[in-house]
């Protein structure tokens, strides 16, 4: 079966701009970010969506997305967090291995919010430096 993108992400076989690791988990600013921080954390297994998490995998996933919210949080110094995870295309999920979005969120974004921007490299780094500070 073909790798998903993000198999692919986790093998190293296509880059991602890192946030968090750890055996079971990882967590990479989206590519195509919400807002300036948004974060996906992922579990390295392949499973396609929330009905096939286990208790094991999906404890471990809120736990790091709790650590991960609080770090943007104080790194990013947002003004809010929202969490989403799309399953089944009919919620909007696009690729089909479980992913949960941790959108941080700024006052009077309400406009554009959820629209998708673009980072240079640069500020990945700074935004990525200014979280993982904080993990
Ligand atoms: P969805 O399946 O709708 O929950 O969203 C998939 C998300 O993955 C979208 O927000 C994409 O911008 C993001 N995405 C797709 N490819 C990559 C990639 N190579 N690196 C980081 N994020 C990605």
């Amino acid at each position: 079966m073909e790798k998903t993108i993000f198999e692919k992400i986790v093998d190293g076989e296509i880059p991602c701009a890192k946030v968090y690791e750890d055996d079971s988990t990882l967590a990479f600013l989206d590519i195509n970010p919400n807002s300036k921080g948004h974060t996906l954390l992922i579990p390295k297994k392949l499973y396609k969506d929330i009905y096939q998490l286990d208790e094991n995998i999906s404890a471990i996933m809120m736990k790091n997305v709790v650590k991960i919210s609080k770090a943007i949080k104080k790194g990013l110094v947002c003004d809010g967090i929202n969490i989403v995870m799309n399953n089944e295309s009919s919620a909007g999920q696009i690729i089909f291995h479980a992913h949960i979005h941790i959108i941080p969120r700024y006052k009077n974004d309400g406009g554009d919010w959820n629209k998708k921007k673009n980072y240079s490299e640069l500020e990945k780094e700074e935004i990525i430096k200014k979280i993982t500070e904080n993990l």
